[in-house]
């Protein structure tokens, strides 16, 4: 059962291969025109399998690296590898499922483990002198409150975030990047790594202003071990409206695709209604995730919005509802919502 992907992996070698004795099997590398490099023709892939089912594969050519071991998921990178190497969407589906079973068996805390140690994001202390919202609801103040602090607080409110789950902040700083905004902080294993920040002023520009490296996926530490999906959204407010996950962009990279997939569990992305969203859509083609489209698209621009309209259960609810695994269907709404 580990050895499942090798051994799908070796069956879709190219006919015309080499095995050295020390296990590395090399053939054309199928990477090297898809990464805007020639054909490789001098045998310059090399595949090595082992005993316990993992698998790598090298290319000395364009430097393309991919590999799985037993107890992972399948990485986006990977699953490129067997398409290029022939496997069709049939069978990478199916080994995708598999990767999940396998993960079950082996100790699933382990690999949890082993899958967070991979991405590192560097600790960022948030601005100084920041006010949390959160605190401040529940402390009984009597003094009168600075007004922009109540627009904070009540932009918060306007964009229905459950605050005894999210802690947004607040500072009185004049500096530009923090002036008439709320502030989000990113969390990753436990530690900030730095923030996003919204004007909750109209003409305040720009809309957000970030500090954090980039490949962060937001809100990881709010999905539940339990639950069989993961909504990826693009905003924080989105995310945080239906405890999803956000790209914080318009664009998901493959490095956030890992981090997503590492959850182990479907993920269905409900893009906002504008251009940007069709990227979006695109990537979760690409990814070989679900998508969502559903009906308060037609009235609303993006989840938050919805959740404000009409609430978080029924959002949720017809998210789930109208979700499309079906490559065809998604890219025919897709035309259809965004041409
Ligand atoms: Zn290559």
């Amino acid at each position: 059962m580990l050895n499942i992907v090798a051994d799908f992996v070796k069956s879709i070698l190219p006919a015309k291969k080499k095995t050295t004795p020390s296990g590395w099997t090399s053939f054309n590398a199928p990477c090297c025109v898809h990464n805007g490099e020639s054909a490789d023709t001098r045998g310059r892939g090399g595949l090595t399998a082992n005993q316990d089912g993992s698998v790598s594969y090298h290319c000395f050519n364009c430097n393309f690296k991919a590999s799985y071991q037993p107890g992972r998921h399948l990485t986006f990178k990977f699953r490129k590898l067997l398409k290029w190497l022939g496997a069709d969407d049939t069978d990478i589906k199916r080994l995708v499922i598999e990767a999940i079973r396998i993960r079950e068996l082996v100790n699933p805390e382990e690999v949890k483990q082993e899958e967070e140690e991979r991405i590192e994001f560097k600790a960022r202390d948030l601005p100084q002198g920041t006010i949390s919202i959160r605190r401040l609801q529940s402390a009984k103040i009597t003094e009168i409150l600075p007004g922009l602090l109540n627009s904070a607080i009540d932009y918060v409110k306007s964009r229905r975030i459950d605050l005894t789950k999210y802690d947004i902040l607040w500072t009185d700083s004049t500096e530009h990047s923090l002036h008439q905004r709320v502030i989000i902080p990113c969390i990753w294993q436990g530690k900030t790594i730095g923030y996003t920040s919204r004007a909750f002023v109209d003409g305040v520009k720009p809309k957000y202003y970030s500090h954090y490296e980039p490949n962060f996926v937001f809100n990881t530490n709010n999905q539940l071990p339990d639950s069989k999906f993961v909504i990826v959204c693009e905003g924080p407010f989105d995310a945080m409206s239906i405890d999803g996950v956000a790209v914080l962009n318009n664009e998901c990279n493959e490095t956030q695709a890992d981090i997503i997939e590492a959850l182990g569990k479907e993920v269905i992305v409900v893009a906002d209604r504008d251009r940007a969203g069709a990227k979006m859509i695109k990537n979760a083609l690409e990814y070989g995730w679900s998508v969502s489209y559903p009906v308060w698209l037609e009235t609303s621009k993006d989840i938050n919005e919805a959740v404000v309209k009409y609430g978080k259960l029924f959002v949720l609810k017809t998210i789930l509802d109208a979700k499309q695994s079906s490559k065809l269907k998604i890219e025919l709404m897709r035309k259809k919502l965004y041409n």
